[in-house]
């Protein structure tokens, strides 16, 4: 295992070369926004990073995060968390892990499962797309929205 300390670390030092091959400079506006979203296991879309960074930082706008993230995410520092409808959820969790959301609150959670990451694609399905990643999604009450009362 990696302390938190090293894989902090290791996080920017790939976020430093990820801005350099890509010709974006580093401002110190897009490493607060790659601290805030590295640092939550969250699932953070742009306006909580957005609210967060506010508090230290008060000229950025939402709209600069919510670039500033897609970037990210185009340059492979994020991925964007599936879902329909809802604003874009990002994760800073490269690898290759699975999901849980809750229905009621939002709340996105990772985990892990050997035989997920096993599933098999389906023939027909790998006869006739490029499969470039797989994911188990699972969604239903997390355990404060389960509760009669919450
Ligand atoms: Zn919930
Ligand atoms: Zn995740």
């Amino acid at each position: 295992m990696v302390s938190k300390v090293n894989e902090y670390e290791n996080g920017l030092h790939h976020f430093e070369n990820a801005c350099r091959q890509n010709g974006l400079s580093i401002t110190p506006q897009r490493i607060a926004i790659f601290k805030e979203l590295a640092s939550s296991s969250e699932h953070p879309s742009a306006a909580v990073i957005f609210r967060k960074i506010r508090e230290y930082y008060d000229n950025i706008s939402l709209d600069t995060v919510n670039r500033t993230l897609l970037t990210f995410h185009e340059i492979g520092l994020a991925k964007v968390v599936e879902s329909s409808g809802d604003p874009k959820r990002f994760d800073p969790n490269l690898a290759l892990h699975h999901h849980f959301r809750c229905v009621k609150c939002g709340k996105i959670v990772d985990f892990e499962n050997a035989a997920y990451d096993a599933l098999e694609i389906p023939r027909a399905i790998q006869k006739k797309f490029v499969i470039r990643e797989k994911r188990v999604h699972l969604e239903g009450f997390c355990d404060t929205c389960r509760s009669p009362d919450g």
